[in-house]
């Protein structure tokens, strides 16, 4: 399950992982004064909640100096379709602002922790160059990234956290507010049964490390070791999914043309490799389950055929 900026970072502050002064979440420009009070004094920043990165770039975060900025930055955010490099094509509607503090950033830093499978553990993932382009540096220069593997008995001893702060150079009067942090992580990331903890930017400010960005992925096997969180609604399942998902079937949209009708998680993975493979792109995922029956399959058929971008259904 994929959690809201603001969910994250309400975990976050469980963990006492510093972010910025939040003014909360709103839904409706009525609610924006009590919103800024809550964030403390300009500048403030309004960020758009939705389940994808790439908001800043594509205009779902702004920055506003007075209540009137915030507030028109708020009207042309709230109702928006925003299309990011992360929303498949389509675009995700943002029904939800949150309101915070904004930060003096000095640098911006990467930090996450993600299940490894190759590993087959939870890895640290850090870079000093953090921020926007974190995709960018992963493709064009990738030994900026640093990995440090953590092994889920014991978590991350000192003297590791210590060395991942070394290794991305952070000040030495930070350093121990940095270990912190990245401990922090790692314990969210393992008493959450997370698969991804990322904070991006971990941004340096005259005040110390703030967490900027917050993203929490949780495994769903393990939801019920978790009820607040499954208690909590699938924010935004596209509106396919939320059909899919209502009929049973393991369904997630993707940004190609080509349908897949596909029973077995397995074979319907291996499905998507060939398309690839043979230079077309999926336009979905779909396990239709290996009891398939007449009325799944026409379900499955007819959630396909609603999706705009699909050309053919292997
Ligand atoms: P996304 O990763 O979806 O683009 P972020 O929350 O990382 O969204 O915001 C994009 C950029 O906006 C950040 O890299 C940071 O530079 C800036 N930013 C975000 N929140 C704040 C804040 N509270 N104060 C100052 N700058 C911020
Ligand atoms: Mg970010």
């Amino acid at each position: 399950m994929k959690l809201l900026e603001y969910e994250s970072k309400q975990l976050f502050r469980a963990h006492r992982i510093p972010g910025p002064r939040s003014g909360g979440v709103i839904t409706k420009m009525a609610q924006m004064p009590a919103a800024l009070k809550r964030a403390g004094k300009a500048p403030w920043v309004i960020k758009a909640q939705v389940l994808a990165g790439g908001r800043g770039k594509a205009g779902g975060i702004k920055r506003a100096l007075t209540p009137a900025e915030a507030r028109s930055a708020a009207q042309s955010i709230l109702g928006m379709t925003l299309v990011t490099h992360q929303t498949h094509g389509q675009g995700v509607k943002v029904r939800e602002v949150l309101v915070e503090g904004g930060a003096k950033i000095e640098r911006e830093f990467y930090l996450s922790v993600v299940m490894d499978r190759k590993a087959a553990g939870p890895t640290i993932i850090a870079s000093a160059e953090g921020g926007m382009e974190i995709e960018r540096l992963a493709a064009e220069k990738p030994e900026a990234i640093l990995r440090q593997p953590v092994d889920p008995s014991l978590g991350l001893p000192d003297y590791a956290a210590r060395r991942i702060g070394f290794q991305l150079g952070v000040p030495a009067q930070h350093l121990g507010e940095f270990c912190h942090i990245v401990k922090s992580l790692v314990r969210l990331f393992l008493g959450h049964d997370c698969s991804l903890v990322e904070v991006n930017p971990l941004a340096l400010t005259p005040k110390g490390f703030v967490a900027l960005d917050g993203k929490v992925v949780t495994d769903d096997n393990a939801l019920f070791r978790h009820p607040e969180l499954a208690k909590r609604k699938d924010a935004e399942l596209s509106a396919l999914e939320r059909e899919a998902k209502r009929a049973d079937l393991s369904y997630i949209a993707l940004d190609g043309s080509i349908g897949c009708m596909v029973n077995g998680a397995g074979l319907a993975m291996g499905t998507m490799d060939t398309i690839a493979l043979a230079g077309g792109r999926p336009a979905n995922f779909l396990d239709v389950g290996g009891a398939a029956n007449e009325e799944r399959v026409t379900k499955a058929f007819q959630i396909i055929l609603k999706d705009a971008k699909v050309k053919a259904v292997l």
